[in-house]
């Protein structure tokens, strides 16, 4: 299975038998939200996801999701209140409740999300169960009149957001900072980051992390019409990408985002990023055993698209049914994957530029498929040149032999890619790969393989990525 699976971890989940069962079945990162849990209460979540991993020699990544400013309402009067279609209540900063009190009063306690709103906008509540449009402005960025769109229960504290309108809030939150801080000590491998707009955003993630002398990949979840647009930039500081269909689709039109999923995933790969496509891919296995034949579709889409990941959220954290959620995902990819590569036919071809680790990644695609050889293996300090491979969506697995610690938890978010953790005991790359080759059983006699690593030119000591060797064992 070259998909893999990030799942969330929960209460449904949290324990070393269903951890195990869910990496059997293709989980390789586990997602702890920090929406709702603090990084002590994920220690000892920690402890068992170590040792499962030691376990099975199967390298786990923790992935730490900070959640952002997620904008939510504050305690509303009198609520739950029953909203019928066409009924008016009032949005407002909270010192101006008491100015009207005929109609219920929905409180927003950040002043910077009522800038600049207008008649004709639209405010989505409860994940969009309850819209709304902006009728009257009764006090310029402090005081609206908004009517529903549909019928509705408007409770407190629910989630809130203003389609389309730019919120000029960083994503990077003071509550993040301190989980940032939290995931650091506790030891996760990879941080989320919700509701990106800008390269800035995830730019501010990694000064602290700098601050604080690490280095974890981020993966910027885009949620919003801003990060969409601003996708390219991105893309060239974040580590990996998130289509973050949740609230994406508050953010943007539902009907756009099936589109949007399919040019940011395209975009990763050109930039040799990972993609995870996120939220609801089984969500009625929350209470079903098996999945609707929708869902079954949609995750086979996403593969079809060419994601690396597919995430599930409450189906593992709460459902009733989290190993069989990830179970129905592996089949699914191992049904799809071979449609998805005979439709690719052969390796991506890149552009024409001068990129030597490109193209020579690209040969050793092109080879591997020539000799009909099972694997590809790579040797990669920092997992770049095998990034680039991955890139080119080789027929063949990918093996990426590294000895930095922190790489093969970054190598797990890209399709196809097997990380392995490497001693230096041989100097030489190339050796050390075919040491690998030789000790191994999951490579059988009689075939070749093809070797991709970096062999310094006499007299030098260090080398980029310059060899593709053919090798018979
Ligand atoms: P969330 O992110 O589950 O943290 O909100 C994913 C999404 O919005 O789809
Ligand atoms: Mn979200």
């Amino acid at each position: 299975m070259r998909t893999k699976v990030v799942a969330t971890l929960g209460p449904a989940s949290g324990n070393a038998e269903t951890i195990t069962k869910m990496v059997k079945n293709g989980v390789r990162i586990l997602r702890l939200n920090f929406s709702h849990s603090d990084a002590e209460s994920f220690r000892p979540l920690i402890a068992i996801i170590r040792k499962v991993e030691k376990d099975l020699s199967i390298p786990l990544t923790v992935m730490g999701d900070l959640c952002g400013p997620k904008i939510r309402v504050g305690v509303v009067e009198g609520a739950p209140h029953e909203i019928d279609a066409y009924n008016d209540v009032y949005l407002g900063l909270p010192e101006v409740a008491g100015d009207v009190t005929d109609l219920p009063f929905i409180p927003l306690d950040q002043p910077e999300l009522l800038l600049g709103l207008k008649d004709g906008m639209e405010v989505s509540l409860s994940d969009g169960m309850l819209t709304f449009l902006v009728t009257e402005t009764i006090e310029k960025d402090k005081l609206y009149k908004i009517r529903s769109q549909n019928a509705g229960i408007l409770s407190s504290r629910k989630g809130i957001t203003f389609p389309g309108k730019n919120i000029a809030l960083p994503a990077f939150t003071e509550k993040d900072r301190v989980d940032l801080a939290g995931c650091i000590d506790i030891g996760v491998d990879a941080i989320a980051m919700s509701f990106v707009q800008t390269a800035k955003d995830v730019e501010d993630v990694q000064a602290e992390m700098q601050i604080r002398g690490t280095w974890l990949p981020i993966i910027a979840k885009i949620e919003r019409q801003n990060a969409v647009d601003n996708i390219e930039s991105i893309l060239k500081v974040a580590d990996g990408i998130m289509v973050a269909r949740g609230d994406l689709g508050l953010e943007c039109k539902l009907s756009t985002v099936p589109v949007i999923q399919k040019k940011l995933i395209r975009a990763a790969r050109h930039a040799q990023k990972p993609v995870i496509v996120a939220t609801q891919m089984m969500l009625s296995m929350v209470k079903n055993p098996i999945p609707t034949r929708a869902e079954a579709n949609d995750v086979a889409n996403a593969i079809m698209d060419g994601a690396d990941c597919c995430m599930l959220s409450e189906e593992t954290a709460i459902g009733n049914y989290p190993a069989e959620a990830v179970g129905y995902i592996k089949e699914i990819a191992e049904g799809t994957e071979p449609y998805y590569l005979e439709r690719i036919e052969e390796p991506y071809k890149p552009s024409k530029e001068v990129n030597p680790i490109k193209y020579l990644s690209y040969s050793a695609c092109l080879l591997a498929d020539n000799i009909e050889s099972p694997a590809i293996l790579c040797h990669s300090n920092s997992g770049a040149s095998a990034r680039v491979i991955c890139s080119r969506r080789p027929q063949q697995a990918i093996y990426c032999l590294t000895p930095d610690k922190s790489v093969p938890s970054y190598l797990n978010f890209f399709w196809g890619m097997i990380p392995v953790l490497t001693d230096s005991t041989i100097p030489n790359h190339r050796e050390r790969l075919e040491a690998y080759l030789e000790s191994s059983k999951t490579f059988s006699r009689g075939k070749g393989y093809i070797l991709v690593s970096g062999q310094p030119t006499p007299g030098q000591t260090e080398s980029k990525t310059n060899e593709i060797k053919l090798y018979y064992k």
